[in-house]
């Protein structure tokens, strides 16, 4: 298999609130909730407003975030009045793009992750202006949980302390609570004074500019595991398919479930706080499921480069391959900008498959209908 080309232009900015993205269903706006947490009421309150001003439609992001799908352009000024009054939307357009703050989903209330992340979230207006990418991952728990997930400045925890610690490096200055959130502000500001807005994010900065000496001192600890679907000690973990719930369906897990509170994760996991796991036939509640594996962008329900529907084809095809299937509408590669085991890709109203690739790598085969991938893909 030979790349033959780069990847097509993917969006170069994370949509947020008060700057969404114009997708083929309406816009995306973008709610980042505060340690990635919404109570029941907030959450049964963002259900109301995604029927309202949307399609209903709720996307859940790699970075922990909700977009609300479908939004037509002239209920968008009262969405974001709507998101303030349930205190989803704490602040200024200017901060709330700075709002990138990535947690795991066990940490509890004064610790050393929620302490943290309180302080760095009041602090915003410290940071210098950053690219729109770049992100925090306040992963302070027992030990690194976010390791594989985007951040660009990470506080984590060593063997004997926490550090904060560059993307790209392996190692890490040590700080404390107290002073985690200073050494973050000032590592953004030798970021940027050290030409990093062109590069984008850190770990592409440092190829190219050598970090300070005393940033690289303590090694974290190794990472832990992520949550699994069923029982966590702090309620209930499960699976979104796709990253995509029906507001119906997630009020209903709230109202079977109980729960005080929604937790919600960059891996298309959510978390019912301090409830015990319900049966659901929308959400997923078997570690084992087939489409646990499948990245599939919204493709042509929801946007305009879509070929297919790529949603509804990865259903048909889930348990066909015991590796990683990735559906994408076009070559771009949203859903998942890195290599899966079987790659189908939109092409001109037909289907390429790439094996052990990318989007955009060569496929091993062209023009596929889409009666006849079940074939194809059983016989990899
Ligand atoms: S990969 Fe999917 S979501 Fe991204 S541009 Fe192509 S069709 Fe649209």
């Amino acid at each position: 298999m030979s790349q033959i080309a780069q990847r097509p232009d993917a969006k170069g900015w994370c949509p947020g609130a008060y700057r969404p993205m114009m997708s083929g269903d309406g816009l995306v706006v973008r709610v980042r909730p505060t340690l990635a947490r919404l109570t029941a009421d907030q959450t049964f309150g963002l259900c109301d407003l995604a029927e309202r001003h949307g399609s209903g439609v709720i996307d859940l992001t790699n970075r922990a975030n909700l977009q609300i799908r479908g939004v037509r352009p002239e209920n968008h000024e009262a969405l974001l009045s709507d998101l303030q009054s349930l205190g989803l939307l704490p602040d200024d357009p200017d901060l709330e793009a700075r709002r990138n703050v990535l947690v795991p989903p066990d940490w509890v209330d004064g610790d050393a992750t929620s302490t943290i992340t309180r302080e760095l979230i009041q602090r915003l207006d410290e940071l210098p202006l950053l690219p729109e990418k770049f992100g925090f991952a306040i992963d302070a728990g027992t030990a690194p949980m976010l390791a594989n997930q985007s951040g660009d400045l990470r506080i984590e925890r060593t063997v004997d302390g926490l550090i904060a610690r560059a993307d790209g490096l392996k190692r890490g200055l040590p700080v404390t609570v107290e002073t985690a959130v200073d050494q973050l502000i000032e590592m953004a500001h030798w970021f940027i004074a050290s030409g990093g807005f062109d590069a984008k994010r850190m770990a592409r900065h440092l190829t190219s500019v050598k970090a300070p000496n005393d940033w690289q001192q303590a090694a974290p600890r190794q990472e832990r595991a992520r949550p699994v679907i069923g029982q966590h000690p702090n309620g209930a973990v499960y699976g979104v398919a796709f990253g995509q719930m029906i507001a119906q369906d997630l009020r209903a897990l709230l109202n079977a479930s109980g729960c005080k509170a929604l937790r919600v994760t960059p891996w298309r996991l959510i978390l019912t706080e301090d409830a015990a796991p319900v049966a659901s036939n929308t959400f997923i509640t078997d570690q084992n499921d087939p489409l646990l594996r499948i990245d599939a962008c919204s493709g042509a329900k929801g946007c305009p480069a879509g070929e297919f529907d790529t949603r509804m084809l990865a259903r048909e095809l889930a348990g066909l391959t015991e590796g990683s299937l990735h559906v994408s509408g076009c070559a771009k590669g949203c859903a998942r900008p890195r290599a899966a085991d079987v790659t189908l890709v939109g092409r001109d109203g037909k289907i390429d498959l790439v094996q052990n690739g990318l989007p955009w790598d060569e496929p091993m085969a062209r023009a596929l209908a889409a009666s006849e991938l079940k074939d194809r893909i059983g016989d990899l």
